[in-house]
C-alpha cells in the first residue's frame, strides 16, 4: 500500500512499525519517491483494524492526503522492518514545515536530570526546524545544515533506534554534538558570561535591544512592558506605526494580554505557531508603543527551545519579538548578514552556527468570522501544499507585487513559497529567485507554463516575461481580481461560474485603471465585470497610499462638495488643496481608482484626521479598531453606497451619498466609532445589493469572497451576515490569504484552468 501525503521527516516509519508489532502483522516499510511504501501480511481483522488505526493515530505533523492499497502474493516472512530511504525518480513527498518544540522536548528542556536540560536546540521527530534547515532533497540529515555536526554516540543511537521518539530526526543534536548560542556585542565582540540565557534576560530586562537569530531568521527582542525600550526600537528600525508581534510563556500569560475565543486559543497552540491577530485587553501592561491606535495585538507563543527558555525563571513576561528587518527588504538570516543590517538597532546579537537556509518570516493570522485566516503564509505552513480541484500542468504563478508570494503547482497540488515582501527593488528579486530554485528543487517541478498579473510594469511581470521568453515557455496573464476570485473557487473546488467579491487596495484592471471595489461573474477560466465603485482620482499616484488626505480631498469633490469644504475637512494647506485640486482637474498624474481600500482610508483620514501613513492599509486598519464594540449591524442606512446603472451593462457603485450623510454626522456631532461602524455596514450594504442585482440577471447564487478587504473581521461579518440573510451561499479563503499573499495560488488556478481547456 502507498501513503501520501507529508509522510517523510514526521516519524511515520517508526509510526508504522509500531502499528504493526502492535497489530501481530508482518512485512516491511520504506520511503518511495511518491510517499512510503507499506507491505503488510496477516490476519484479515488486524489489517482493518492497522488501516483504520493508520489515519487516526498518525503522528502530529503528518498529513495523509491519499492511501492506495493493493493485493500482493502473501511472502510468509517473519518480524516488521523498516527500510532505508531510497528515492529515485520523481518525489512528490517534499518537505516537512517547521514545527514547534513538542510537549515531550519541552519536558526534557526544563528537566535538570535530562542531558538535554536548557538546550536551545533541541528537537525530535514531532518537532524541530524543517524547511528553514533544508537544501534539497530528499529530507536527508546530509542535505540540511545540520550536516556540519556529527552525532555523538547518545544521539546517534536515538537516531537509529525505530522504538525512539528521535529515530531519523534529521536535526537530532545535543549538548555535546549539537549547534550552540554565542553572545556578542554591537562591535561583534563577544559577551564573557557564565550562561547566555541568563545574561540574555538580564539584558533584555534592563532595556537592551537583542538581535536574535531564530529559526527562519532573526528577530529584534525588547521588554514588550518596557515602554522606552519599544519606542527606542522603533526609533532605530524606523518602523513608527506598524503593529510588533509579542511572545509570551504560555496560555495563561497570553490570556492575561488578550480576549481569547476558543478557535484563537487553538490557533496559538498549533505546532505551526503562527502570530495570532488577538483584541488586547486593557491595562494589561503591554507598553503602548507596541501596538498604537489599535485594540488587537500580535500574539505568539514559544515555538523555539530558546523562546522558552527566555520565560523560564520568571522575569520576563511578555517580548517583542519582530522581523529583523527594515521595512519590506527580506529578513536576515545570516550572522554577518545581520550583524551588517542591524548595526544601527541591535544592542547585542544572540547567533548560533546551524546555518538558516531558507528565510521564512513568522506566520500572521487571524480568527475572521469564526474560522482562521491567514494574514501571512510562512513558518510553520511552507512547503505544504494547498489542494488545487484540477488536474495542474507543472506551473509558476509569480504572484503580484506586494506582500509577494509564488506558487509552483502540479497536479492537484499548489506549493506556495513563504511571504517574500515586496518585489520592489533587486533585493526582493534576489530572495525570490532564490526561494524559487530552492521550491523547484525541492518539488522536482519543471514548469511548462508561467502566470503572471495582468500589469505591465510589476517587476513579477517582467522577471516572467524573460524568464518564459528564455525557457520557450508558455505565458498567461492573469487580471489581478480574476485572480483572487479563482482563488477562492479553488479553495471550495467551485465549479461553474459565482459572483465574486473582489475587494481590495490595488489591481490592475483590463481598462488599465486600478481597480479595487469590483463585482465580477467568474468561472475559473474567465470573467466578466459586473459592478464597480466609481473612479475617483489618486491625486498622486501612490503618493495617495501614503496620504490618505489626498484620496479623501478627491473623493469629497467627485461627492459634490466644494474645494473649501474638502480642504477643511482633510485637513490640508491652501497650498495642498490647490496642487491637488489641480492634478484632479486636469488628470495630471491622478489615476482613477475603483479601490475599495483607498474608500476606506479616505473615510479614516476624514473622521480620524489620519491625514498620512506609516503602512499599508493602517488608516483603514484604524477605522475598523475604533469601531470595535459598536454593534455590526446592517442597517440600511443613507451610508450605503449606491447601485447605478453605467454604460450598457456594467454598473457602479456610487460613495456619493455615503460621504455627503458621513460628512453631515460629524457636523451634527455624532460619535466617531458610530460613524466608523456605520461606513462599514454603508460599504457592505452596498456590495450586498451589487450581489442580488448580479443574481437577478444571472441567476447565480454562490458569492465568493476575496480581496486584502477581507482582513478587515466587521466587514468580512457584516458581508456574510448580509448576503446569507438573502440566501445566498458564501464562500471565503481558509487556506490562503485573501490579500495579495493569495494571489499566486489563484493565478495557478485560472492558468491550469486556461491549459486544460486548451488541451
Ligand atoms: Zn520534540
Ligand atoms: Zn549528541
Amino acid at each position: 500500500m502507498l501513503v501520501r501525503g507529508v509522510v517523510q521527516g514526521v516519524g511515520f516509519r517508526p509510526f508504522v512499525y509500531r502499528l504493526a508489532s502492535d497489530e501481530g502483522l508482518t512485512g516491511s516499510v520504506g520511503n518511495d519517491t511518491d510517499g512510503v511504501t507499506i507491505e503488510i501480511e496477516g490476519a484479515r481483522r488486524s489489517l482493518d483494524s492497522f488501516l483504520l488505526r493508520l489515519r487516526s493515530e498518525a503522528p502530529p505533523l503528518a498529513r495523509i492526503d491519499a492511501i492506495t492499497v493493493q493485493d500482493a502474493e502473501p511472502t510468509g516472512g517473519v518480524g516488521f522492518s523498516i527500510l532505508m530511504s531510497e528515492v529515485l525518480g520523481r518525489v512528490s513527498t517534499g518537505i516537512p514545515a517547521d514545527a514547534a518544540t513538542c510537549p515531550d522536548c519541552l519536558r526534557e528542556l526544563l528537566d535538570p536530570n535530562d542531558r538535554r536540560y536548557r538546550y536551545p536546540f533541541l528537537n525530535c521527530t514531532n518537532c524541530g526546524p524543517r524547511f528553514t534547515i533544508t537544501r534539497r532533497i530528499p529530507y536527508d540529515r546530509p542535505q540540511t545544515s545540520m550536516a556540519q555536526f556529527r552525532m555523538c554516540a547518545a544521539c546517534q543511537a536515538e537516531y537509529d533506534d525505530p522504538t525512539n521518539r528521535r529515530f531519523h530526526a534529521q536535526p537530532n543534536a545535543c549538548w555535546q554534538c549539537g549547534p550552540q548560542l554565542t553572545l556578542v556585542d554591537a562591535a561583534g565582540d563577544p559577551i564573557a558570561c557564565t550562561d547566555i540565557v541568563n545574561e540574555v534576560i538580564a539584558r533584555l530586562a534592563a532595556g537592551e535591544i537583542l538581535a536574535i537569530k531564530g529559526i527562519g531568521g532573526f528577530h529584534l527582542s525588547v521588554d514588550a512592558t518596557n515602554e522606552t525600550a519599544v519606542e527606542r526600537l522603533r526609533q532605530r528600525k524606523h518602523r513608527y506605526g506598524k503593529p510588533l508581534a509579542v511572545v509570551v510563556r504560555d496560555m495563561d500569560a497570553a490570556r492575561a494580554l488578550c480576549e481569547l475565543d476558543e478557535t484563537e486559543t487553538a490557533l496559538l497552540q498549533t505546532p505551526a505557531r503562527p502570530i495570532v491577530l488577538a483584541r488586547s485587553r486593557a491595562g494589561s501592561g503591554i507598553a503602548p508603543s507596541v501596538a498604537p491606535g489599535i485594540p488587537w495585538l500580535g500574539l505568539f507563543l514559544p515555538y523555539a527551545p530558546l523562546h522558552h527558555l527566555l520565560f523560564a525563571d520568571g522575569r520576563m513576561r511578555a517580548l517583542v519579538m519582530t522581523s529583523a528587518n527594515l521595512s519590506e527588504e527580506p529578513i536576515a538570516i545570516d550572522n554577518e548578514e545581520a550583524r551588517r543590517r542591524l548595526a544601527a538597532i541591535a544592542d547585542a546579537y544572540v547567533l548560533h552556527d546551524r546555518e538558516i537556509l531558507q528565510r521564512c518570516d513568522d506566520s500572521v493570522m487571524a480568527v475572521v468570522d469564526d474560522a482562521p485566516q491567514f494574514v501571512r503564509r510562512a513558518r510553520g505552513f511552507v512547503p505544504l501544499g494547498v489542494p488545487l480541484p484540477l488536474d495542474a500542468p507543472p506551473l509558476l504563478a509569480v504572484g503580484g507585487h506586494l506582500k509577494n508570494v509564488f506558487a509552483l503547482a502540479r497536479g492537484r497540488f499548489a506549493y506556495q513559497s513563504q511571504h517574500l515582501g515586496d518585489l520592489e527593488n533587486l533585493t526582493g528579486l534576489d530572495f525570490f529567485r532564490d526561494s524559487l530554485d530552492h521550491l523547484m528543487r525541492t518539488f522536482e517541478i519543471e514548469p511548462t507554463a508561467v502566470v503572471h498579473d495582468l500589469h505591465p510594469g510589476y517587476l513579477s511581470t517582467e522577471w516572467a516575461t524573460q524568464w518564459a521568453e528564455e525557457r520557450g515557455l508558455r505565458r498567461i496573464a492573469v487580471q489581478h481580481h480574476h485572480a483572487h476570485i479563482a482563488g477562492c473557487m479553488a479553495e471550495h473546488a467551485l465549479e461553474g461560474r459565482v459572483i465574486g467579491l473582489a475587494l481590495d487596495g490595488t489591481g490592475y484592471g483590463t481598462d488599465g485603471r486600478i481597480w479595487g471595489g469590483e463585482v465580477l461573474i467568474a468561472s475559473m477560466e474567465k470573467f466578466e465585470r459586473f459592478a464597480h465603485i466609481g473612479y475617483v482620482a489618486m491625486p498622486g499616484g501612490d503618493a495617495a497610499v501614503r496620504e490618505p488626505w489626498r484620496m479623501a480631498f478627491a473623493h469629497l469633490l467627485a461627492a459634490g462638495f466644494s474645494q473649501d469644504e474638502a480642504r477643511t475637512l482633510t485637513g490640508a494647506s491652501e497650498q495642498e488643496a490647490h496642487l491637488v485640486a489641480r492634478m484632479i482637474e486636469r488628470g495630471i498624474n491622478a489615476p482613477m481608482t475603483s479601490s475599495l481600500g483607498r474608500l476606506f482610508d479616505a473615510a479614516a483620514a476624514v473622521v480620524l484626521n489620519r491625514r498620512t501613513v506609516d503602512y499599508e492599509a493602517q488608516a483603514a486598519i484604524e477605522l475598523e479598531g475604533i469601531a470595535e464594540g459598536e454593534s455590526s449591524r446592517l442597517e440600511r442606512t443613507e451610508y450605503a453606497l449606491e447601485l447605478r446603472g453605467g454604460n450598457e451593462d456594467l454598473q457602479t457603485l456610487d460613495a456619493g451619498r455615503l460621504w455627503r450623510t458621513l460628512v453631515g454626522d460629524l457636523r451634527k456631532g455624532v460619535a466617531k466609532p458610530e460613524i466608523a461602524a456605520r461606513f462599514h455596514a454603508g460599504v457592505a450594504e452596498g456590495f450586498i445589493r451589487a450581489a442580488s442585482s448580479a443574481r437577478e440577471r444571472t441567476g447565480m447564487n454562490r458569492v465568493a469572497l476575496s480581496g486584502g478587504c477581507m482582513h478587515n473581521r466587521r466587514l468580512t461579518q457584516l458581508l456574510r451576515a448580509g448576503l446569507e440573510a438573502e440566501g445566498f451561499e458564501v464562500f471565503a479563503h481558509r487556506q490562503v490569504s485573501p490579500g495579495d499573499g493569495g494571489l499566486s495560488y489563484g493565478q495557478a488556478a485560472v492558468g491550469a484552468a486556461i491549459l486544460l481547456q486548451e488541451s
